[in-house]
């Protein structure tokens, strides 16, 4: 329902008006304060039984809430922006060239949290996240939904390929040409 670019869902039937906005638990927790604080400014839910109503998975936790069209329209911008804000935090970029990263990253099925970590085993430059670092050490040259990212050194120019297995990273170099 939910991806690294949508944390909201607005449904709508063509054939009656009914609507319902659903938000991913994580933007609820995120935009906690002002859904709370648009509350007491609303009276009764005009069509749910509250303005803000969990949405339970299988293993008890909420995973999304609905939202009143009430509620809806008075936290909308925060949602939009702090949705936005996940995008990054999620590892988004904006650039078109990396639109095959975001396919590599909705495509992620690993046991482990992907990492922005890049360590050059010929010159030993490394990062802790390529994406976030303001030297810009690595860049990206290609990625496939296989789990292969491919880096350039900026420091000495090897390529750098990283192949993310079901439960390791493996790393391999090529020596930059002279
Ligand atoms: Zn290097």
């Amino acid at each position: 329902m939910f991806d690294l670019e949508t944390h909201i869902v607005h449904m709508k039937d063509v054939r009656n008006p009914k609507e319902c906005f659903f938000i991913s638990a994580e933007l609820g927790q995120r935009c906690a304060d002002a859904l709370q604080g648009c509350l007491p400014l609303l009276g009764p839910a005009s069509e749910l039984p509250a303005h803000i109503c969990p949405c339970h998975g299988p293993d008890g936790r909420a995973f999304a809430y609905v939202l009143s069209r009430e509620l809806w329209n008075a936290v909308k911008y925060d949602l939009r922006s702090a949705e936005r804000e996940l995008f990054y935090k999620h590892g988004g970029v904006v650039s078109e060239d990396l639109e095959d990263f975001k396919k590599f990253l909705m495509h992620w099925d690993n046991d482990y949290e992907y990492s922005g970590q890049v360590h050059c085993p010929n010159c030993s430059t490394s990062t802790e996240d390529w994406r976030t670092d303001p030297a810009h050490p690595f860049s990206l040259s290609n990625a496939n939904t296989g789990g292969l990212l491919v880096f350039q050194c900026a420091q000495c120019g090897a390529t750098i390929r990283l192949k993310h297995f079901k439960d390791e990273v493996v790393c391999e170099h090529t020596m930059p040409h002279r």
